[in-house]
């Protein structure tokens, strides 16, 4: 018989009663050290005291009105992003997949008024589970048995500039690609390579649709991993984080991209409403002060020399490590597998996430501290000496060794 929550989801056999900071605490009493942040979401950690107070005061006055009338809150959280970052103007979603949604359809509309049809994204990307979402993304894990998809998409290799210039033409009315690739397996763009694409893309008078739902929020050290390279896109696509937990998204756009969008055009009934709005004020009020952004940066810089010691002290069970700030990826050896690691650092008290890529991400809360970093790392020499113990791949060779080195160094 079927479960009464639909069977869609392999669950960890974990159930959680609270959390604070970077820890979560299970029904029957267990701590756990969280780095995963709810896949990147809990930016904040659990029950930061900022956000506890800003959805109690606004869940006093008002929670939800609909978008058939002005939302202050709404408002203020756009002008924040504006004021923030390359955007005129700010669409409140519920998701990250909405937000691609939304992406898409700005970007059809251009299309139909210029006359073009295509669009590119990249292999191994991860827009959503919408149908236009997982168009997008192409690749049969999200697509198989969904029928005729969304037609317009040209998928390339992530990063393969090569690739991108000999796919550009006149008749791409946009470009769709995450600045670091997080299902896909943590996988940054090469240096530069964002400014190559944005290059491209004024070249043939395409949209630039930067996905940062993962990357973005602080994340990198960063407000937004983009703004790391100087360069801007023409449509931002952000979530996760932005409601630190409270189910809030958005697409930021520039006054042109977002001509298409006039009354009508879109809408939401819970986008942007009250409670999530105020959850995102307080959220912004700490993320996007520079000093919080600095320390993101220098946790990164403490967590970039513990893993590569964890890399060096465990060859035959990793292969590197990647990432920018704190959204870090493990990389694997053949043989070994995401899920055997998330389930042995489980076993000692470490919640990780697997990715694409065999690679296993490390999201902590933007706010975890030294000690809670340590401790995470110390967790996960013991997964993977559990690993080593159970599992033994060939012992890696003088050239794996200097492979682990140039992943490390690449990262
Ligand atoms: N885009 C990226 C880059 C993501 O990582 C995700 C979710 O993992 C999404 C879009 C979809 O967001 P959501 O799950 O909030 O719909």
């Amino acid at each position: 018989m079927i479960a009464p929550v639909m069977p869609t989801y392999n669950r960890a056999p974990l159930s959680f009663e609270s959390g604070c900071g970077a820890w979560l605490t299970t029904v029957d009493g267990r701590r756990f050290l969280d780095f995963g942040a709810g896949i990147a979401v809990n930016a904040l950690g659990h029950a930061h005291p900022r956000l506890v107070a800003a959805i109690e005061a606004q869940a006093r006055k008002v929670w939800h009105v609909s978008n058939l009338y002005e939302i202050p809150e709404q408002q203020r959280l756009a002008e924040r992003l504006v004021d923030a970052t390359f955007a005129d103007t700010v669409f409140f979603t519920n998701s990250g997949t909405e937000a691609a949604e939304l992406a898409i359809k700005i970007a059809r509309k251009h299309g139909v008024a210029a006359g073009r049809e295509r669009m590119i994204a990249f292999e191994g990307a991860f827009h959503g589970r919408s149908t236009g979402a997982v168009a997008a993304a192409g690749g049969t894990k999200l697509t198989e048995g969904l029928g005729p998809l969304m037609p317009g998409f040209t998928h390339l290799p992530f990063g393969d500039m090569a690739a991108l210039e000999g796919a550009m033409g006149d008749d791409v009315v946009a470009v769709f690609i995450e600045p670091i690739q997080g299902e896909g397996g943590i996988r940054p763009l090469a240096d530069g390579a964002l400014a190559a694409i944005r290059a491209l893309c004024d070249r043939y008078g395409a949209l630039l649709v930067l996905d940062e739902v993962q990357c973005g929020m602080g994340r990198t050290g960063h407000l937004f991993a983009h703004q790391a390279e100087g360069v801007e896109p023409d449509i931002l696509l952000a979530a996760k984080g932005i409601g630190g937990g409270f189910p809030l998204g958005a697409v930021l756009a520039t006054e042109a991209a977002a001509a298409p969008m006039v009354a009508g055009t879109h809408g939401s009934t819970y986008g942007g409403n009250p409670l999530g709005c105020a959850v995102g004020l307080a959220v912004m009020d700490v993320v996007a002060e520079p000093a919080f952004l600095d320390a993101v940066r220098a946790k990164g810089g403490f967590m970039a020399q513990r893993l590569s010691a964890l890399v060096d002290s465990h060859p035959e069970v990793f292969e590197g490590w990647r990432g920018r700030g704190l959204m870090l990826g493990l990389k694997l050896r053949p043989g070994h597998t995401p899920a055997a690691l998330v389930a042995a650092a489980r076993d000692v008290g470490l919640l990780v996430v697997p990715a694409g890529d065999n690679v296993v991400r490390l999201l902590p809360p933007l706010t975890v501290d030294e000690a809670e970093m340590a401790e995470a790392c110390a967790r996960l020499e013991a997964a993977a000496a559990a690993l080593e113990a159970t599992a033994a791949p060939s012992a890696p060779t003088q050239a794996t060794k200097q492979a682990t080195k140039q992943t490390t160094e690449q990262a």
